[in-house]
């Protein structure tokens, strides 16, 4: 019996090392050849708007005064300071060197 179980033992590390082999050959395959389908080739910068979670939406507040915001256009506007938060592809940009102050927002398109 004790027997039987080192000879297990052994097929299994051999099966192992044979797979760890196998694997790195495997990769050495990958290296070789990269895949073209690089992200960059398709990566457009986002674009303002979208659609936001309306839930999302309800639980945002500005970063400065924590204010709730609202949305106007494509931008989420708080009510005390009148920052402007971009809406890029449907994500709200929460971050205040992101934002519009209320002067550039009065000149910038919405
Ligand atoms: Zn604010």
């Amino acid at each position: 019996m004790k027997r039987l179980v080192v000879v297990l033992v052994a097929a299994g590390g051999l099966a192992w090392w044979w797979r760890r082999r196998s694997a790195s050959n495997a990769e050495g395959d990958t290296w070789s050849t990269p895949t073209s389908s690089a992200p960059s080739a398709t990566y457009e910068p986002p674009k303002l708007g979208g659609d936001v979670d309306p839930e999302l939406l309800a639980i945002l507040a500005c970063p400065l005064d924590k204010q709730p915001v609202t949305r106007q256009g494509n931008y989420l506007v708080c009510g005390e300071c009148q920052r402007h938060y971009p809406i890029r592809d449907g994500i709200p940009v929460m971050l205040i060197d992101e934002a519009l102050t209320p002067e550039q927002a009065s000149v910038a398109p919405s």
